[in-house]
């Protein structure tokens, strides 16, 4: 699947030295959920203006280029707190500077930094509302709204306020939000972006706990922090001088009208297979999928003298349901094999970032290329996790027969994409779903795709897998089910939602 557009991921961090390296490294491990800009602001306290300050910079590109002068982190983004953000825009105009995130802002109560995962489903309104009102923007992200609803909160108390301007958003968000005294993490009260809550060993001579938050616990790994527990769905955690305020009586939460659902989609493809989210490691919950579909789709049966199938994955998402498939399929008596059929060149940017379809199509070329001694004259099976649009799937059906295989089927570890998302993904329009092209017909799909059969994991299948996974429950799986879990506006596109 290359063709739904990540959204974003954060990084938050409290008392640890060398704050800005350490968001930097975890930026760099979450650079996968976006790569258009991305921003770090650290908090720390200047002797000539005798004040508190947040310093920030932010670019377009990815960490490694965005700050790559070391003076940043010795001259400017000092401080021993400050958050991150990397960037792919759902709200707001790509190419705007000014939604890069974090966003930062100075007002009565003193400084303000927010960086944001997730998609406000309400924004239309509040940015009305504001309007009206008269209030001047300086983006067009819906993340800007959260900063005016504090900010014109008539609560004194600055969490007051946040709290204040929290219960007044809907959709998904998960937040980490940097005042002048303390590190916030919130997440939706529906839960549907993860965020995880790291500790670390604290380096300074305070000798006080550090910690950080991020959108996938493989940010923990990168600076040695570890992992101590998910940020509950709807919960607003404060740490600060006092610790670390978690728990029924000091934590903060907000309501939950309709359950938790989390994104089915974060396993499906989104998160990478070494982070903890919702529960469980990622890898386990594909392993499980992609045995789920061995049970769902197997391997075409052969005839009794020719060579054994291959299964081949589409790198990189789709590799570890694929292990699952063919151990499963194996167990089940289906001799297969995997193999190393398509090589991914990591040089190339993500498919979606190409604009086009033209230019897609061009990129998945330069993306993959097909090892021809294993594919030539075999029965080829290959796994990926989802299908969008189909042009990558097409593509690469035609790159693995003109390597030779004789014959081409296609295995879907997830199941047919009929319907966008209001919930932070940047689905295309549903009428581009090849789903929806071809009536969710199957045969209809592989005989344009061009492959001999094509088979999905049924809905039902891929929650099972989930649920046998997972410590915890209540999914969304609304872009193969149309059935939401919190009402939208049907008919509102993201263009419309931006301004
Ligand atoms: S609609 Fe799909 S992508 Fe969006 S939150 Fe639900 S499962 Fe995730």
């Amino acid at each position: 699947m290359k063709q739904i557009n990540e959204y974003c991921g954060i990084f938050g961090i409290y008392n640890g030295r060398d704050a800005a390296h350490k968001i930097y490294f975890g930026l760099h491990a979450l650079q996968h959920r976006g790569q258009e800009s991305c921003g770090i602001v650290t908090s720390t306290f200047d002797e000539n203006r005798q004040k508190q300050v947040m310093p920030v910079h932010k670019g377009r590109g990815l960490v490694l280029d965005v700050f790559k002068d070391p003076d940043l982190f010795v001259s400017k983004l000092l401080g021993t707190k400050g958050i991150g953000h990397n960037r792919y825009s759902t709200s707001g105009a790509s190419d705007n500077q000014s939604n890069f995130q974090p966003f930062v802002v100075a007002y009565r109560n003193g400084n303000l930094a927010i960086a944001h995962n997730g998609n406000i489903s309400n924004a239309r309104e509040l940015r009305k509302a504001f309007s009206e009102r008269g209030t001047i923007f300086q983006s067009t992200s819906d993340t800007e709204l959260i900063l005016h609803l504090i900010a014109q909160s008539r609560r004194r108390k600055q969490i007051d306020q946040i709290m204040d301007a929290l219960t007044q958003l809907e959709g998904a968000f998960s937040l980490v939000m940097l005042t002048d005294d303390a590190l916030i993490a919130v997440r939706d009260p529906n839960g549907f972006r993860p965020l995880a809550l790291g500790r670390f060993e604290n380096t300074s001579s305070t000798g006080e706990p550090s910690y950080c938050v991020a959108s996938e616990t493989c940010a923990f790994d990168m600076i040695g922090a570890t992992y101590v527990r998910d940020v509950e769905a709807g919960e607003v955690l404060i740490i600060d001088d006092q610790g670390c305020r978690s728990g029924d009586f000091n934590s903060f939460h907000l309501p939950r009208n309709f359950g938790v659902s989390q994104c089915v989609f974060e396993y499906v493809y989104f998160s990478r297979p070494d982070s903890q989210i919702f529960g469980a490691m990622v890898d386990k919950v594909r392993r499980k999928i992609g045995k789920q579909l061995a049970h769902d789709a197997p391997v075409p049966s052969t005839r009794k003298h020719d060579r054994k199938p291959i299964v081949i994955s589409v790198p990189d998402s789709s590799n570890t349901a694929a292990l699952g498939y063919v151990s499963e399929c194996r167990k089940l008596g289906q001799d297969c094999k995997y193999e190393i059929g398509l090589i991914r060149n990591h040089y190339v940017g993500r498919t979606f970032i190409a604009p086009g379809q033209n230019s897609r199509e061009q990129k998945v070329r330069s993306k993959f290329n097909t090892v021809s001694g294993v594919l030539k004259d075999r029965l080829v099976v290959i796994v990926d996790d989802s299908i969008v649009r189909g042009t990558t799937a097409q593509a690469l059906v035609r790159m693995v027969r003109a390597a030779g295989a004789r014959e081409v089927h296609f295995r879907v570890a997830s199941p047919m994409v009929i319907s966008p998302c209001f919930y932070g993904m940047d689905f295309p329009d549903p009428k581009e779903l090849v789903a929806n092209r071809f009536d969710q017909d199957p045969q209809k799909i592989g005989a344009w795709l061009g492959v001999d059969s094509l088979e999905y994991l049924s809905h039902e299948g891929l929650l099972a897998a989930v649920r046998a996974s997972s410590s915890t429950d209540g999914f969304c799986s609304a872009c193969f089910s149309g059935i939401y879990p919190v009402p939208v506006e049907l008919g509102v596109t993201k263009d419309e939602n931006d301004w």
